[in-house]
């Protein structure tokens, strides 16, 4: 595989980053998925405009090539021959030559730039649509700024591990007894024609995936409610379904042991796949 690290294309055994880049020794870093259809990457502009806010919320210099990001994003999907798959993007705030907790001076230190594809050949056509997925609540006690899409991802991780030992797929954080998010994804259920997901705060990702299903939502003929809700209203509704980058609109299936809609993906969820499929197909540059 060819990968992009500081303005160059390399194979991947030649890519190298100093063991004092502050995102490798502090997490001082951001990140963008994207994902890729039929070679073309979906919904671009959106994940780049989170990335320049990730970066400014944190103070990160833009990196010299940030107007580039698309012929890089471009190159990497030609060269490595990606029909279906994810782009991962990252830039950290580089790599001072020592550690210290005060940030250096953006003026000698250059960020951090990575990029490099994942080929998933039939990513929209994964097997889980058809069962859905089991979920578990967990509590979610990850830092208070989870708008920005830092590489802190280790509590993700660390829940990702709980749900499989509880024989789960996936598991919903909760925060003062409300669902925040998934560990990687946003939180919905649908009760009659209305979807609820939680509004957006400092405290979940203002997903990318989220803000274009919502919009597609009058074309799927329902309503939307951004509010607070637990755990065992979302174990009441019709469905419950999360959406990614790279999962897209995915159905939910189970909460907690308790199965919706009769434990099998139900109709809605599956037209909001659809739409947000053939839609953002359509806009894919
Ligand atoms: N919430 C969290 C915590 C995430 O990590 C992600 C994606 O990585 C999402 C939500 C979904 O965001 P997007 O639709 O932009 O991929």
């Amino acid at each position: 595989r060819t990968v992009y690290v500081n303005g160059e294309y390399l194979p991947e055994h030649e890519a190298k980053v100093s063991i004092f880049d502050r995102a490798f020794l502090m997490a001082d870093g951001v990140y963008e998925v994207t994902s890729v259809l039929d070679g073309k990457l979906i919904d671009f502009g959106g994940h780049m405009a989170r990335l320049d806010r990730s970066l400014s919320e944190l103070d990160i210099r833009k990196p010299g090539c940030f107007d580039d990001l698309l012929e890089i994003h471009r190159e990497l999907v030609r060269v490595n021959g990606i029909d279906e798959g994810l782009v991962y993007l990252q830039i950290t705030r580089g790599s001072p030559g020592d550690r210290d907790f005060v940030f250096p001076d953006p003026e000698t230190t250059e960020p951090t730039v990575v990029l490099f594809t994942q080929n998933k050949p039939g990513l929209a056509q994964s097997p889980a649509v058809k069962t859905g997925l089991k979920i578990v609540s967990i509590p979610d006690v990850r830092w208070g700024r989870r708008d920005i899409k830092t590489v802190q991802l280790l509590y993700p991780s660390m829940g990702k591990m709980m749900a499989k030992a509880a024989g789960a797929d996936d598991a919903w954080m909760v925060m003062d007894g409300f669902v925040t998010e998934g560990t990687s994804n946003n939180a919905y259920f649908i009760k009659g024609n209305k979807i609820v997901t939680r509004a957006l705060s400092h405290d979940i990702l203002h997903g990318i995936t989220r803000a274009a299903v919502l919009r597609f939502a009058a074309e799927a003929q329902m309503e939307v409610e951004e509010r607070d809700f637990t755990v065992a209203e979302a174990q009441d509704a019709d469905e419950a379904f999360i959406t990614s980058a790279s999962a897209f609109v995915m159905p939910v299936v189970e909460i907690d042991g308790v199965a919706l809609g009769g434990g099998v993906p139900g109709p809605r969820a599956a037209r909001l796949r659809e739409i947000y499929l053939d839609e953002s197909r359509k806009a894919a540059v």
